[in-house]
Parts: structure tokens; C-alpha cells; sequence
């Protein structure tokens, strides 16, 4: 048995990638773009893709097959810069109710500042 991807349903979230012992899986960020690639001869077939999935994306599979799929990556709503995660996955996460709007790792620090400068001055 070996995983199959569902590329349509995958966020591109690289919680997969992460706990792959093996290394089939692998990801690169370019240009704004996602890319993520089974490949199946590094395979040691633990399963712990599926375990791990938060969409289920990822099920038995009985033929051994190599595939990627790509994804455009998200830009923050406050300056504009690219982040590290997928359109997919920020759209998934607002659905849950995780965030209202999304924000880099910068405007996340500047927001927090600017909130609690303005709680301590009223
Ligand atoms: S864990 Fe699931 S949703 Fe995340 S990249 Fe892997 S297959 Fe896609």
C-alpha cells in the first residue's frame, strides 16, 4: 500500500512533508508558487501522511504512483508580502474561524504592538 494524494482537496499546508522519515515527500517555495512531490520509491509506507492530514487528503493507494501538485502562495493582507503558507490554507483556516484577516510574521508583531500600546494608553 502506498499513499495517494488528493491534490484538489490538499491546503499545501507541509504538515505531510514534515513527518516524512523517509523523504518521500518534499516541497520548494518559488516565486510565489508551492510545490509539493510524492515520490513513491522512498516510500516506507507508516503512514503517518494520512495520521497527520487536516483535510484527509491523503489515502490508500494501491499503485506506487509519483505526483505533485502546486499551489499559489498567500500574500498578507496588511503590506503585501508573501508568506509561507497557501491561499488554500489561509482560506481553509478563515472557514475554521482561526483569523478574520490574515497577516505575516511582521505585521502579526507590529499589530500586537500597536493593540497593546493602545490598550495601555487609554
Ligand atoms: S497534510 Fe494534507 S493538506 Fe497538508 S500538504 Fe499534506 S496532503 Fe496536503
Amino acid at each position: 500500500m502506498y499513499p495517494s494524494f488528493d491534490w484538489e482537496r490538499c491546503i499545501g499546508c507541509l504538515a505531510c512533508v514534515r513527518v516524512c522519515r523517509g523523504g518521500a515527500l518534499s516541497y520548494s517555495d518559488r516565486e510565489g508558487v508551492r510545490r509539493i512531490t510524492f515520490e513513491p520509491r522512498l516510500c516506507d509506507g507508516d503512514f503517518l501522511c494520512a495520521e497527520i492530514c487536516p483535510v484527509k487528503a491523503v489515502k490508500p493507494g494501491e499503485k506506487p504512483l509519483k505526483s505533485s501538485a502546486t499551489f499559489e502562495l498567500a500574500r498578507c493582507e496588511r503590506c503585501g508580502k508573501l508568506t509561507e503558507f497557501t491561499l488554500k490554507e489561509v482560506e481553509w483556516a478563515k472557514k475554521k474561524g482561526y483569523y478574520d484577516v490574515f497577516l505575516c510574521k511582521e505585521c502579526r508583531k507590529a499589530f500586537s504592538a500597536e493593540k497593546i500600546l493602545s490598550e495601555g494608553s487609554v
